[in-house]
C-alpha cells in the first residue's frame, strides 16, 4: 500500500501522525534529504480517503525534491497533508499538534504554507516547533512568497520569449494570464510594467475587473481561455490545464506560468513540442517562492533572494538548450538535468 504506491519512488520516510483530542490525521512524507533538510508546505484538504491523501503527499514531496534541486538551494523535498476541511476543522490545537509531529522529525523536515494553510497558521505551528518557514514578517519571516513566485515567472517568460523570438523585450506581446490570485496578479503587474498587452481570466469577476482597471487588461471568459489567440499563455490557477482535450486547441507559442502540475501527464510535454509550443517546466519557472523561503531559512537578505530568483531564467535557458540538443520535450530535459544533479553516482555529468 505504501511501498508499492506508484508515487512512492524511494521516499526516505513517511510518518502517519494523529491526535484524537484535536482530530489531527496527517501524513508527513520526506522524499530526500540528500541535498539538505526536506522542505515543503502543509496542505489541508478534505481528501476522499487515505489512499488519495497518501498519493498526493508522495507525489508532492517528490516534486519538492526536484523543485529544490532546480532552484539550486541546499534542501531536499518533503510535504505534509492533513485530512480535514480547512474551513471547519482547522484549529490552533490541530496546528500545534501538527507542529509537534514535525518537531519529532528533529529538523529533517521543515514545513510551510500550502493550499488550506496561511502565513498566520505557520505562526501557530511555530509555537510547537522551530522547523517551520514562511512566517509573517512581524515574526521575523519573509512573508508572502507569491511576489517572488511571480518574479520568477516573469523572468522565465522573458527567457522563453528570447528562445522563441530572440528577444526578452515583452513590449506589445499578448500574454494570456489564467488565474489572478496571489501569483497571477503580481505577474500581471510585472508584465504590464514591461509593456505587455494583457488578456486575463478568473472565475472571480472582481479580480478580472481589478486587472482591467489597473492594467487595461482585456477580460477573457474562463471557458474561452483555451483557444484564445495570444503569444504566451501563463497558467496561474489550476494544474492539469495541458491535457488531451486542450493541447490541440492552444493558439499560443509559449506556455509559461506559475501553476503546479500544468501537464496532466508527462507525454503532454511532447505534444506541446510537436506543435512547436515552448513549455517552461512548471517546477522550474514557479520556484521563486521556494527560493524566498529557503533564503529566509538560511538567513539571507532580499538582495540575495532576488538574485537567485532571477537566475531561474538561466536555468530555463539551459533546459531549452538541452531539449533542442536532444530533440526532446522540455519537461523531459528538465527531469534529466535534475536527476543527473540528484544522482550521487554521476558527479562528472553535472551540467556546467
Ligand atoms: P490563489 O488561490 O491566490 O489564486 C488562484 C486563482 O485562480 C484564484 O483567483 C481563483 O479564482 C482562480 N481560478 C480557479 N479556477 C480558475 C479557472 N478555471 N479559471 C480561471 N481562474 C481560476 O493561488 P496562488 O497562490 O496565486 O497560486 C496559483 C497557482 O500557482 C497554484 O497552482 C499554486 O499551486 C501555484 N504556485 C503558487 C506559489 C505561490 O507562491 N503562491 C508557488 C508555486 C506554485
Amino acid at each position: 500500500m505504501v511501498f508499492d504506491c506508484d508515487a512512492f519512488d524511494g521516499h526516505e520516510e513517511v510518518v502517519f501522525a494523529s491526535d484524537k483530542g484535536c482530530g489531527l490525521r496527517a501524513i508527513i512524507a520526506v522524499h530526500s534529504t540528500a541535498m539538505g533538510p526536506a522542505i515543503g508546505g502543509c496542505r489541508i484538504l478534505p481528501y476522499a480517503d487515505e489512499a488519495a491523501a497518501l498519493r498526493d503527499v508522495l507525489r508532492l514531496s517528490r516534486g519538492m525534491s526536484y523543485k529544490a534541486c532546480a532552484a539550486d538551494v541546499p534542501f531536499g523535498g518533503g510535504k505534509t497533508v492533513v485530512i480535514a476541511d480547512p474551513q471547519t476543522q482547522k484549529s490552533p490545537p490541530l496546528l500545534r499538534a501538527l507542529g509537534q509531529s514535525v518537531d519529532r522529525l528533529g529538523g529533517r523536515y521543515i514545513t510551510g504554507e500550502d493550499v488550506g494553510t496561511t502565513v498566520a497558521d505557520m505562526a501557530e505551528i511555530r509555537r510547537a516547533t522551530p522547523h517551520v518557514m514562511g512566517l509573517p514578517e512581524e515574526k521575523g519571516g519573509s512573508g508572502d512568497p507569491s511576489p517572488s513566485t511571480a518574479l520568477g515567472c516573469f523572468v522565465g517568460i522573458q527567457r522563453s520569449a528570447d528562445h522563441v523570438w530572440g528577444k526578452t523585450d515583452l513590449k506589445g506581446a499578448r500574454v494570456l494570464v489564467q488565474g489572478l490570485g496571489n501569483v497571477g496578479f503580481n505577474l500581471c503587474r510585472l508584465l504590464a510594467g514591461a509593456g505587455a498587452s494583457l488578456l486575463v481570466s478568473d472565475i472571480t469577476r472582481d479580480l478580472v475587473q481589478r486587472c482591467a482597471d489597473k492594467f487595461g487588461a482585456t477580460p477573457v471568459d474562463p471557458e474561452a481561455v483555451i483557444g484564445t489567440q495570444a503569444d504566451i499563455y501563463a497558467p496561474c490557477a489550476l494544474g492539469g490545464v495541458i491535457n488531451d482535450r486542450t493541447v490541440d486547441r492552444l493558439k499560443v507559442k509559449i506556455v509559461a506560468g506559475g501553476a503546479n502540475n500544468q501537464l496532466e501527464s508527462g507525454h503532454h510535454g511532447a505534444a506541446l513540442r510537436e506543435r512547436k509550443i515552448l513549455y517552461a517546466p512548471d517546477y522550474v519557472i514557479n520556484g521563486g517562492g521556494m527560493i524566498q523561503l529557503a533564503m529566509e531559512r538560511l538567513g539571507r537578505d532580499r538582495v540575495e533572494t532576488e538574485r537567485r530568483v532571477r537566475n531561474i531564467g538561466e536555468t530555463l535557458a539551459k533546459i531549452y538548450r538541452a531539449a533542442d540538443a536532444e530533440n526532446t520535450a522540455t519537461n523531459i530535459a528538465a527531469d534529466r538535468l535534475i536527476e543527473m544533479k540528484l544522482s550521487p553516482r554521476a558527479p562528472e555529468a553535472l551540467p556546467a
